[in-house]
């Protein structure tokens, strides 16, 4: 059966600060008509409603987030949380309002965004829902790292990292997003950062607004997490590499209907991945988006190419 697109039912606002900015702003999600999209605004530049589509080819920085920005430089930077919630809640059309640069960074993971979505009402919308099905494997990489969307019967987001911290060492994870795995499994796992990091960064200018309040922080010897509260999946680590996966894709446009599998990848990655696979034209098509299949899922086998 087909599906239709979603908005918001109602508006709704938060406010808080931005992790690298240390911004303090308020954002307000409006809906918006079919075939809007999702849709930046920032109020605060002078002239107002300077509009930022949520799309691949405005990103404009994937340094430690995913910016998007227009050629008179205004930006929007850290979106990757809100467009995971967004994907996660199956909001098609919104224009979120913001009065600063960067999305507040709220509690460092996507859960108080799908709370306010919640909040506000999802509202079905007279126009049909497309998916962005993968035909063909599309793969990138960059010495060890790499990313790769293969043809799956539905969007799965597979994913392995290592870092050399006792902490986190190496965790994979593998997701079907159906039956609200979003919401259970993936939805609450906060970003994080190293001790060791935090002077660099900040001299840097970023991660200003970062503190234990909305991040995971893994302390100077690197196999403790200095978090009172400790961890919120065993796992919270890879989880939210799958959470920033999730938003970073959904900057295609549209719900993707494949296998994404990250290897060590980050936001460049990830918007490299959408470049490739939008500049192959037989790599991908729209179909009408449909409710999920019921059953087990065949995950495909590592090709030769990308081992
Ligand atoms: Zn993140």
């Amino acid at each position: 059966m087909s599906i239709s697109q979603k908005t918001l039912r109602s508006e709704i606002s938060c406010s808080g600060i931005g992790l690298h900015s240390g911004a303090h702003v308020t954002m307000t999600m409006r809906p918006a008509a079919p075939d809007t999209g999702i849709v930046f605004r920032r109020t605060d530049i002078v002239g107002g409603g300077v509009e930022l589509p949520a799309r691949w080819d405005l990103v404009t920085d994937t340094m430690l987030g995913t910016t998007i920005g227009n050629a008179d430089g205004v930006r929007v930077a850290t979106i990757e949380h809100l467009m995971s919630a967004l994907y996660g809640c199956e909001i098609d059309n919104a224009v979120i309002e913001i009065s600063g640069p960067e999305v507040p960074v709220m509690d460092g993971s996507a859960a108080p965004f799908v709370f306010l979505i919640e909040c506000a009402g999802v509202q079905a919308q007279d126009a049909p829902r497309m998916a962005l099905e993968v035909t063909k494997p599309v793969h990138i990489h960059d010495g060890d790292r790499s990313a790769s969307l293969l043809p799956a019967p539905v969007f799965s987001v597979e994913y392995e990292i290592h870092f050399e911290s006792e902490a986190i060492s190496r965790q994979s994870c593998l997701f079907h997003l159906v039956n609200g795995t979003f919401k259970t499994d993936i939805c609450r796992a906060r970003t994080f950062g190293f001790e060791r990091d935090v002077n660099k960064l900040r001299e840097a200018g970023l991660a200003l607004g970062g503190s234990l309040k909305n991040a995971v922080v893994v302390g100077m010897g690197g196999d403790k997490v200095l978090n009172e509260e400790g961890l919120r999946y065993e796992d919270e680590f890879v989880r939210h590499k799958a959470l920033d996966c999730i938003g970073d894709l959904y900057l295609a446009g549209a719900p993707i209907r494949g296998l994404y599998r990250g290897l060590y990848a980050g936001h460049a990655l990830n918007n490299q991945l959408l470049r490739k696979l939008f500049a192959e034209k037989d790599a991908f098509r729209l179909v009408p988006a449909e409710e999920a299949p019921h059953g087990a899922w065949d995950v495909p086998p590592l090709s030769v190419a990308e081992a």
